[in-house]
C-alpha cells in the first residue's frame, strides 16, 4: 500500500477526535461553508470566527449578500484584508440568484463558475456540503502530502499541485469525501505545522510518514522562494477641520480597490497638498507605519495639517466624523498605524 493509500483510515478516527469545533462545521450548509472557506484564504481560524458570525447575521443567504449595499458589505470586510474575495463573494451570490434562482448550485463545475471560487474552494464546497469526492487541495495538505510521501517536488509549483491532486482523487473516501478533506487540513493546521516543526509525537500518520522516518522533516516540503516585494515609500495626509478627518475613495480597481484611505501618494518630493488644491499650512509629522501585501510593502509616513472648516475637497473624497469612522467608512488595515493619531483629535473609533 502507498502511503497516500494507508492515510484514510486512521487520519478519520483521528479527525473524529480532536477536530476544533467551528461555528461552519455545525451546519455544514453549502453558503456556511463557502462564506468560511472565502474567509480562511489568507485568513487564521482564530481572526475569522467573529468576522463569520457578524457576517452571517448581516447576510444570512445567498439573496441578502446578492442585496448588500457595498459599503455595508466593505465595513463587514474591513480588517480581514484581501477586499477582494468580499467583492467576489457578492458577484458569485449574485451569479447564483441569476442563473441557479437563488439555489447553491450542486456540482464540482458550476461551483468552480462561481466568482472568486478555486480549485480549492470548490473541492472544499463540493464535500463538504454535497459529499462529492473530489479532493480540496491547499497549502495545508500538500505540505502533509509532501511530508508523508517523502516527496521533494516543489509545492508551488502547479504541476505538483495537479498531480497531488489527482493522487488523492484515487484515495479519498467515498463515504466520507467531506470529513476527509477537513481532516487533511486540520492536521496540517494543528500538526503537521510548517517551517519544520511538526507536532510528529501526536501525529496519527507517524507510522508510515516517510519525512518523518528519514528525518527529513525540517527540510521537506520544498517550496522555491518566490520574488522580492517591491518596496514603495508613501507619505500619508491626515488633514483634519473641526472634530472631521479627509478621507478619499480609492479607484475600482488594483490594490484596495473602493477602499476608504487617509489620501497617501508615493513620496516623490512633489508638494501633493498643492497639487489638490489644500492649503494646510504647517504639516506636522504624525509617526510612520508599514504595510506588507502579497507584491507591494508600503513604508509610510503621515503629514498632519489643519484645513479652514468648510474647505471644499477634492472629488471623490469626503469629511469624515468618528461616527461616520465606525460605522460607514471601512478603512484597510493597511492605515492602522494612523489610527492614534486620528483617534487623537476625534475621539476612539
Ligand atoms: S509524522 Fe510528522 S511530518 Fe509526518 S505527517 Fe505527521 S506531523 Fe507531519
Amino acid at each position: 500500500m502507498t502511503q497516500l493509500e494507508q492515510l484514510p483510515i486512521p487520519l478519520l478516527l483521528w479527525y473524529r477526535e480532536h477536530a476544533r469545533v467551528l461555528p461552519w462545521r455545525t451546519h455544514p450548509t453549502p453558503y456556511r461553508v463557502w462564506i468560511s472557506e472565502i474567509m480562511l484564504q489568507q485568513t487564521r481560524v482564530a481572526a475569522v470566527l467573529d468576522y463569520y458570525r457578524r457576517f452571517l447575521e448581516e447576510a444570512p443567504t445567498v439573496k441578502d449578500l446578492a442585496q448588500l449595499p457595498e459599503e455595508r458589505l466593505m465595513k463587514l470586510w474591513q480588517g480581514l484584508g484581501y477586499y477582494s474575495r468580499a467583492r467576489n463573494l457578492q458577484k458569485a451570490a449574485r451569479q447564483i440568484m441569476e442563473e441557479w434562482g437563488g439555489v447553491f448550485p450542486n456540482t464540482y463545475e458550476a461551483i468552480r463558475s462561481l466568482a472568486g471560487v478555486g480549485d480549492y474552494t470548490a473541492g472544499a464546497i463540493s464535500s463538504i456540503a454535497f459529499g462529492l469526492p473530489v479532493p480540496a487541495v491547499d497549502g495545508n495538505v500538500l505540505r502533509v502530502c509532501a511530508r508523508v510521501r517523502g516527496d521533494d517536488a516543489d509545492i508551488s509549483a502547479q504541476a505538483t499541485k495537479k498531480r497531488v491532486t489527482r493522487d488523492l482523487s484515487q484515495v479519498i473516501p467515498l463515504d466520507a469525501p467531506g470529513a476527509f478533506n477537513q481532516a487533511m487540513m486540520e492536521l496540517g493546521a494543528t500538526v503537521c505545522l510548517p517551517n519544520g516543526a511538526p507536532l510528529c509525537d501526536r501525529c496519527p500518520v507517524s507510522g508510515f510518514c516517510r519525512a518523518f522516518q528519514e528525518g527529513r522533516t525540517g527540510e521537506l516540503p520544498v517550496k522555491v522562494a518566490k520574488k522580492e516585494r517591491r518596496v514603495e515609500e508613501r507619505t500619508v495626509y491626515l488633514f483634519f477641520s473641526g472634530d472631521r478627518v479627509a478621507l478619499r475613495r480609492r479607484g475600482n480597481k488594483g490594490l484596495l480597490a473602493g477602499l476608504w484611505e487617509y489620501p497617501n501618494e508615493l513620496a516623490d518630493g512633489t508638494h501633493y497638498p498643492q497639487v489638490w488644491g489644500l492649503s494646510p499650512g504647517h504639516l506636522e509629522r504624525a509617526g510612520t507605519g508599514k504595510h506588507i501585501f502579497s507584491h507591494i510593502e508600503w513604508r509610510m509616513s503621515a503629514l498632519a495639517g489643519e484645513l479652514e472648516e468648510g474647505t471644499p475637497l477634492p472629488q471623490g473624497w469626503v469629511w469624515a466624523s468618528r461616527e461616520e469612522l465606525r460605522q460607514v467608512y471601512a478603512i484597510p488595515n493597511a492605515f492602522q498605524a494612523f489610527a492614534p493619531q486620528v483617534a487623537a483629535r476625534l475621539g476612539p473609533f
